[in-house]
């Protein structure tokens, strides 16, 4: 298919079928990166209140640099894949402290910055400046080897490359923007992964997995993601209607959100006497009245399954409690406002001390 001819049909079909939504008003690069930000790995419904909280709390990237850590992260809260939030903290910084609060003018100034990589500095340069460099994410797979017919693999490094290339070729050099958001819209709302529109499609009659029968065959993905299976025993310390809990250090999951003394096993474990070996919680154990737990809860991410329980250790006040140092009795206040995980969350609301 001629290029300029599916730029053309792609941006028609733009004009009349787009979502109105609050980030294609705008061409600040700072709104623009915050909502690209948000929306990876996101659905648009599920992002958008977490767009409008961000650009009310933040509305320069002055105020987002000026924000803890702390307090980001508590706003980022439910999204999930919190280095994203992490790293919008600290870009927001650096742009301030090292850029006068100016963004980048272009795409190669863009994807220097930390958490930018192709895809966003692409969006940002086409949305904000009108740059002609292809976004090539998801949605933009998907359309491009369906209309194309092309069956390469999209997580191999010949099929990105193949796909960078064609979808160069394609931007409308006149109407960059207009065409980015054209195609991606387009991925979203037309050529869904399992419910194409395809009798409505204003290029049928040029699609060759439509010609050819192989709508759901294409995109190709030929590597699978492993699920990493996790069971996390949770100990909820207990005393004077506080709570013991220790923010996440580690290169893990949740870093710097709020959760409880865990222990972690290749397996189910059934009582708490499999943990009676370990240190704290030998003495701990001595000293409380210890609650089972009342159900598994069930937590997924995208490349692991959480299966997390609850023990409940609750000590009389004038108990003298040995607690491991990362540590620290919260208030029942203190708990609502820091940071936590989803999972951590639906236990707590399901429990009252
Ligand atoms: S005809 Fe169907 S598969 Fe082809 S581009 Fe249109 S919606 Fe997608």
């Amino acid at each position: 298919m001629n290029n300029k001819f599916f730029a053309k049909k792609l941006i028609k079909w733009y004009e009349y079928h787009h979502r109105d939504l609050p980030w294609r008003q705008t061409r600040d690069p700072y709104y623009i990166w915050l909502s690209e930000i948000i929306l990876q790995q996101t659905r648009v419904a599920q992002g958008l209140p977490y767009y409008e909280r961000f650009v009310n709390t933040y509305p320069t990237v002055f105020d987002l640099a000026n924000a803890s850590e702390q307090e980001v992260i508590r706003l980022w809260q439910g999204l999930g894949y919190y280095s994203r939030a992490r790293n919008l903290h600290q870009t927001a910084k650096y742009i301030v402290q090292e850029l006068n609060g100016v963004f980048p003018p272009n795409y190669a100034g863009l994807l220097r910055l930390k958490g930018i990589g192709p895809y966003t500095a692409a969006a940002i340069a086409s949305f904000a400046y009108d740059e002609p460099v292809a976004v090539v994410d998801g949605n933009v797979y998907r359309v491009l080897a369906r209309v194309f017919g092309i069956d390469t693999d999209i997580t191999g490094g010949e099929g990105q490359r193949q796909f960078a290339k064609l979808a160069a070729e394609l931007i409308s050099q006149e109407q960059p923007a207009t065409y980015n958001q054209a195609i991606m819209e387009f991925g979203a709302v037309q050529c869904t992964p399992s419910a194409p529109d395809c009798l409505l499609c204003p290029v049928q009659q040029e699609c060759l997995a439509f010609a050819t029968g192989r709508i759901h065959l294409l995109p190709v993905k030929i590597k699978k993601t492993k699920v990493r299976e996790r069971f996390f025993n949770y100990f909820v310390i207990v005393q004077n209607g506080r709570v013991a809990m220790r923010q996440r250090t580690a290169k893990d999951i949740w870093q710097q959100l709020y959760d409880f003394y865990l222990i972690e096993s290749d397996a189910p474990v059934e009582s708490a006497d499999e943990f009676s070996d370990n240190q704290p919680l030998k003495s701990i154990f001595l000293q409380t009245i210890i609650t089972p737990p009342k159900r598994i809860f069930t937590h997924i991410l995208s490349h692991q399954r959480i299966q997390a329980q609850f023990w409940v250790l609750e000590a009389a006040p004038e108990t003298t409690l040995h607690l491991p140092p990362e540590l620290t009795f919260l208030t029942e206040d203190e708990i609502e406002n820091v940071p936590k995980p989803v999972l951590v969350t639906s236990y707590w609301k399901e429990h009252n001390f």
